[in-house]
């Protein structure tokens, strides 16, 4: 079974317990009304759907409830990272990115639910 470590309860936890949320760190334009049908598509819509390493956003569903963010690696399935929500894109550890860390870093005044 896939554990997942939650950044506010600070435990790892089982993956079903746990729902994906989507990418994380899409920026939502600044006045959207001003947006042409194209932009707002590609804001809306388009994902990188990149493989390899991928910044996600997943929610506690069946814990906490709160969403936080996940550097996961989509070939591997295995997570490298979780960090609160708010918090800019973090960048891997020099050493143990092939395995599974549970670091977490303290929430700024950003930090949302
Ligand atoms: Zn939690």
């Amino acid at each position: 079974m896939l554990l997942i470590h939650c950044p506010y309860c600070e435990e790892d936890r089982s993956e079903l317990e746990f729902r994906w949320a989507g990418e994380a760190h899409i920026a939502r334009p600044e006045n959207i009304a001003a947006i042409s049908d194209e932009e707002f598509a590609e804001y809306f819509f388009l994902r990188n759907n990149e493989k390899g390493l991928t910044y996600e956003r997943w929610r506690h569903i069946h814990g906490c409830g709160r969403f936080f963010n996940a550097a996961r690696d989509t070939v591997s399935d295995r997570f490298l990272m979780t960090y609160k929500a708010g918090l800019p894109k973090q960048a891997l550890p020099e050493t143990g990115a092939s395995e599974k860390t549970v670091e977490t870093y303290e929430a700024t005044e950003g930090d949302a639910r």
